[in-house]
């Protein structure tokens, strides 16, 4: 869920403020360049990305040729804007972070009712030169806002409960 979903103008190489009409050029030449019919004789991987594209190319289309798909996908793409603009990234100790130890994971509650969630092998993987800070940058599970999670090298990547 970290990935942002693929900007609808950028499938179409096209930009927000085209017309209808430069729209439907673009979307007429990349459906063309990656229409199922002209794939045979293509490896399965090259026909299965080109299929995907087509199928990302087809949907984008057909939310950007409706007026009114359109207006609310701008309205949406805007509010991700916005929300991409939000000031720094905070930063969050992984020591006040919970530790789950069912899951072995720790985890940050983020204000959309998400998640930031780290699990232990990512801490491990990333332990520093002593005396030096890791850190790792993490996606809420929900949302697009993400947090910069760090730790000191000599503390202990997961605390076993004290009791
Ligand atoms: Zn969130």
């Amino acid at each position: 869920m970290c990935e942002p979903a693929e900007d609808l103008y950028a499938v179409l190489g096209a930009s927000p403020s085209d017309s209808v009409q430069q729209l439907r050029h673009r979307y007429q030449q990349l459906a063309l360049q990656y229409h199922p019919d002209r794939l045979v004789g293509e490896s399965p991987s090259e026909t299965k990305s080109s299929l995907q594209r087509f199928l990302q190319v087809d949907a984008a289309w057909r939310i950007l040729s409706d007026p009114d798909s359109r207006r609310q996908y701008d309205l949406q793409r805007r509010a991700q804007e916005l929300k991409q603009d939000w000031p720094e990234d905070s930063t969050v100790f992984l020591e006040d972070m919970s530790w789950d130890p069912g899951e072995r994971l720790y985890t940050h509650c983020c204000r959309c009712g998400g998640a930031f969630l780290v699990s232990q092998e990512e801490v491990e993987e990333e332990q520093p030169e002593e005396g030096q800070r890791a850190g790792l940058l993490v996606c809420c599970d929900t949302c697009s806002l993400s947090i910069h999670v760090t730790w000191l090298s000599h503390s202990q990547p997961f605390r076993d409960s004290p009791d």
